[in-house]
């Protein structure tokens, strides 16, 4: 099998490559500082000291106090945890599955939409939920007239890309490995209006809101890659714009696709349909050429349904299924931007004359 090169690797907004800065800031916490961050002795105080660096990392990136981050292990476990605190709450129909899922369980309302557009909850709420950028098309979200509702934002596709504004926001959900940080560690950010529920009883860690041992090497690569993003932000966006109007150019050689862009939408990620082919399909046979990105539908036990997120845009069937994501990283390079979307011209075409 040839060598996967991580410049063809596409699929950023699934997760993103270790920074190796971000790796070497994490080895010592995996080998000699490997005490738990509670402990009395010097072992616990190098590594609590360590936490709590990371801790006002991550909450400069956010643009809050270090008191106002939690660590978590994901944004799905920070999301999970505001709707159990929250049941009566209104979510956006375009929410991350560790939204929809659990909203949908705890009986939580659905916000209307007008395309991108939400609509204000019909009557009042505890909490409305909108996530920041959409993790599907990079649309950017606005939370609609909430009414004195708290509001919680999924930031997951946001964090260490665009910039974070956390006026009038109470909660926000965080994660790692989307910003070039190692996976299983995220935060959530409470405003001090909130009075949260513990998630996990136990040690009385983090505020005595979230026991258990803290993951240090995990939390401290978090930070590192927080400070990271914070010095390169204008710099990767710069570069994710260059590689999304390469691939746009390329594609503009195929009749019958379309952006399913909003008017404010992420660089970070372009979702494209084109008609008359099936979104898997092209991701397999961009695999079989070394290139990486993700298809738009939602494939649960070998069966494909149909895209709740796409769907809610009113996108036909047809179009939906022949959706693609394309999601930008540092590591990519405007060749091997030039060269996935030459594979796309490609088997797109090859795929429409089979279906002919
Ligand atoms: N929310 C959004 C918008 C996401 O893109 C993801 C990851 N796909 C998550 C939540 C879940 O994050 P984690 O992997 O940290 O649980």
């Amino acid at each position: 099998m040839s060598a996967l090169r991580p410049e063809n690797y596409f699929d950023n907004a699934a997760t993103s490559p270790l920074d190796p800065a971000v790796k070497a800031e994490m080895l010592p916490f995996f080998d000699e500082d490997f005490g738990n961050a509670h402990s009395l002795h010097a072992w616990g105080h190098r590594a609590m000291a360590a936490v709590e660096t990371a801790r006002a990392r991550v909450a400069e990136l956010l643009g809050c106090a270090p008191e106002s981050v939690i660590f978590t292990s994901g944004a799905t476990e920070s999301n999970n945890w505001v709707l159990r605190n929250f049941p009566d709450a209104a979510v956006s129909p375009f929410e991350h599955s560790s939204v929809d899922v659990p909203a949908g369980l705890l009986g939580c309302r659905v916000l209307g939409n007008d395309g991108y557009e939400l609509e204000a909850p019909e009557t009042a709420v505890r909490l409305v939920s909108v996530m920041s950028v959409n993790n599907e098309t990079g649309a950017v979200l606005t939370v609609p007239d909430t009414e004195g509702a708290l509001v919680h934002r999924d930031l997951t596709q946001t964090l260490g890309k665009l910039t974070v504004g956390l006026t009038g926001v109470d909660l926000a959900s965080v994660s790692a490995h989307k910003l070039y940080g190692p996976k299983g560690v995220g935060a959530l950010y409470a405003s001090d209006r909130v009075m949260l529920s513990p998630l996990l009883a136990g040690g009385g860690q983090e505020l005595g809101l979230r026991a258990g041992t803290l993951n240090v090497p995990g939390i401290v690569g978090f930070g590192a890659a927080c400070a990271v993003a914070a010095d390169r932000m204008d710099k990767d966006l710069e570069h994710a714009r260059e590689l999304r109007q390469t691939v746009l150019e390329v594609l503009s050689a195929l009749p019958d696709w379309s952006q399913n862009a909003h008017t404010a939408n992420s660089p970070y990620i372009l979702s494209v349909s084109f008609l008359g082919i099936e979104g898997e399909t092209l991701v397999i046979e961009a695999d079989a050429r070394g290139y990486a990105l993700s298809s738009g539908a939602a494939c649960s036990s070998g069966s494909v349904e149909p895209n709740r997120v796409l769907s809610s845009l009113g996108l036909s069937q047809d179009r939906s299924r022949g959706t693609v994501r394309i999601s930008f990283g540092r590591q990519n390079t405007v060749e091997s931007a030039h060269g996935l979307a030459t594979v796309i011209v490609g088997a797109v075409a090859k795929l429409r004359n089979l279906g002919h």
